[in-house]
Parts: structure tokens; C-alpha cells; sequence
């Protein structure tokens, strides 16, 4: 089943329709990107072949294990992208190649408001140049370090479990688990929305019952230790820790080794901090459960906790990126 957005072609003549919600002192400068967009070559053109010489890359915005990340400007538009940029050689040497193709497959498919887009690739001889949807404030988990006590308030923790539940729901929908999540893999947009990204470990399901151990140690569910077959309810396991991190600021079964956390993973020796409330405590406790018993994500986003906070207002404004 596919819920992909539907791509709606714009003609010259639709253009000012398109700025009936904007402000009056913007309507000029966004019908002028708008006609810039609809003028460009691959334009409602699935065959254009984009290029590094299509952008102009400007400064690094992190770096990963096998590349950097630059923000970008496509030269005709001055569209901002975030440009992924991997050496071949990186990417043999530390035998990924089939990791980051089928990261690329299946994140080019995917295309939902809480999921990283990821709008085209191409390679020259030595790299591979990945063109993302740019999340101008990074990594959530520093906002996460950044805000006080090294955790969120309940609204965002509310609002960001919400967001990401309805990716993974919408992942699941078109058969794929995603199986890394945890808060380094999301990021933040200049408007404060999360967006799941890093689909190297994921895997398309197609019903059949999955075997591989993969994932962050305080992530990983019990039936991925034990070694039994897994389904796409592991994702279900990793919003619950991610929840629970979020309001506490470390994952629940952290341990001085992983000896221990494995034993209290097994065990589900889950323990909550007093401040956690009873809203949260019982949404946690309904993921963080064996995978038979553990609610769908569509609960998740109806849970009466995820519906009151997350549009409460945050009493904290979130930490910007340094300049
Ligand atoms: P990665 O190679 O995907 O782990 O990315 C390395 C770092 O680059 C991340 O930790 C982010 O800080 C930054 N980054 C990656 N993708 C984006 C993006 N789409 N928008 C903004 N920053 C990004």
C-alpha cells in the first residue's frame, strides 16, 4: 500500500493561487521561487539527470562515518538542500556499498512530513552525492543534552514521540521496519519538527519473519537478544525507550556494561524516575512489553497522555544551532 503524496504539476497560471495563505509583503518573493521551480529543466521531468554542477555547496554541517554533510543551494532555484557526500573508496573499505544503496532505495520511496526526503542522487568517479531535505537544527539528540536537566518537557516529548510514531507508521505501511531509532537518528527543522532519518539498518519486510541482530544496544528489544525472529513491532519497543529518553534523559535500561543492560533488557526491568507522570508511565509501560502485547503505532497517537501534552505549550523555547 502506497500513501505517497500525490505530485500536483503547477502551470504559470496557478501561480497566484498558491500564495492565497501568504502574507502580502512575501506573495512577490514566493511567486518568484515558484516560477523559478515550475521553469527549471526537471521540472514534472523524471529524466533529468541532476549533477554537482546543479549546486553551489557551502558550509559542512556535521560529519558521518563515511562522509560530510554540506548545506547546498541548487543554482537555478537557490533551493537549500543538505548534500551528503560519501567516498566510494570509504564505503568499500568499510564494505557498506550495499548498506548505503539500500538505504538510498528505500529512502527515495518514502515520502511523508516526519521522514528526511531525500530528493536525488548521482556519483562521479570517487563520491556519491546524496541531495536531502535540509533539517537546519541538526541532531535532536543535542537539543535533547542542550534543554535542562538533559531532558525534554512533557510537550515535546509528546509532540516528537507523535511525529515520529506517524513515520513508522507510515514505514510499516509500505512494508518497512526502520530498526535504528533512537534520538541521534532524527533531526529538527528551523520550525521544530522531527524528521526520521538514517535508514541504513532498515529492511524491507514483506512478511517474512527477520533474524539479524542490528540496532544501539539500550534500543534493542528482547527478541532481537534472544535471537528469536522479530517483526516490524521492534519499531514499537524503540519509540518506548525513545519516549522514556526523552522524558528522563537517558535510555531505561542503561547499565555500566552491556552485560547488564542485555540482563535488564531481557528482564524488562523497567523503572521510572518520580517526575515521569502517569499518563507517560502507562505509555511506556503499553511499548515496552513483549512484542505480542505491545499497542500499534495508530494507539500510540491516539494515547490520551500523546493527545493532551502535545499541544500544550512547551515552557521551553528549543536551543538553537551555534552560528
Ligand atoms: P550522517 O552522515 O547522516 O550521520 O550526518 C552527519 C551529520 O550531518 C548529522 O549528525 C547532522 O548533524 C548533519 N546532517 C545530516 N543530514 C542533515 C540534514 N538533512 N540537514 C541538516 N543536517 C544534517
Amino acid at each position: 500500500m502506497n500513501r505517497g503524496v500525490e505530485k500536483k504539476v503547477y502551470q504559470l497560471e496557478d501561480l497566484s493561487s498558491l500564495v492565497d495563505n501568504v502574507p502580502e509583503n512575501l506573495q512577490d518573493a514566493v511567486t518568484q521561487i515558484h516560477y523559478k521551480m515550475i521553469s527549471h529543466q526537471a521540472y514534472d521531468n523524471n529524466r533529468y539527470v541532476w549533477s554537482k554542477d546543479d549546486f553551489e555547496l557551502g558550509t559542512p554541517l556535521g560529519k558521518g562515518k563515511f562522509g560530510r554533510v554540506y548545506i547546498a543551494r541548487e543554482r537555478k532555484t537557490k533551493f537549500l538542500v543538505a548534500m551528503k557526500i560519501l567516498f566510494k573508496s570509504e564505503l568499500v573499505k568499510g564494505r557498506v556499498e550495499k548498506q548505503v544503496l539500500r538505504e538510498l532505495e528505500i529512502q527515495s520511496r518514502l515520502k511523508h512530513p516526519n521522514i528526511l526526503r531525500l530528493f536525488t542522487w548521482f556519483y562521479d568517479d570517487r563520491k556519491i552525492y546524496i541531495a536531502l531535505e535540509l533539517a537546519s537544527e541538526g541532531e535532536l539528540y543535542r537539543h535533547l543534552k542542550a534543554s535542562p536537566h538533559g531532558r525534554f518537557d512533557e510537550h515535546r516529548s509528546a509532540k516528537y514521540t507523535y511525529q515520529v510514531a506517524d513515520a513508522l507508521n507510515y514505514c510499516h505501511l509500505n512494508n518497512v521496519i526502520h530498526r535504528d531509532l533512537k534520538p541521534e537518528n532524527l533531526l529538527l527543522t528551523a520550525d521544530d519538527n522531527v524528521k526520521l532519518a538514517d535508514f541504513g539498518w532498515s529492511a524491507h519486510t514483506m512478511s517474512n519473519k527477520r533474524k539479524t541482530m542490528c540496532g544501539t544496544l539500550d534500543y534493542l528489544p528482547p527478541e532481537m537478544i534472544e535471537g528469536k525472529a522479530y517483526d516490524d513491532s521492534i519499531d514499537q519497543w524503540c519509540l518506548g525507550v525513545l519516549c522514556y529518553e526523552f522524558l528522563v534523559g537517558n535510555p531505561p535500561f542503561e547499565s555500566e556494561d552491556s552485560e547488564k543492560t542485555y540482563a535488564k533488557i531481557r528482564r524488562i526491568d523497567l523503572n521510572f524516575p518520580k517526575f515521569v507522570t502517569l499518563g507517560a508511565k502507562d505509555l511506556i509501560t503499553k511499548l515496552l512489553r513483549r512484542n505480542d502485547m505491545r499497542i500499534s503505532l495508530k494507539e500510540v497517537m491516539m494515547h490520551p497522555w500523546i493527545k493532551e501534552n502535545k499541544k500544550k505549550p512547551s515552557r521551553e523555547t528549543f536551543a538553537r544551532r551555534k552560528p
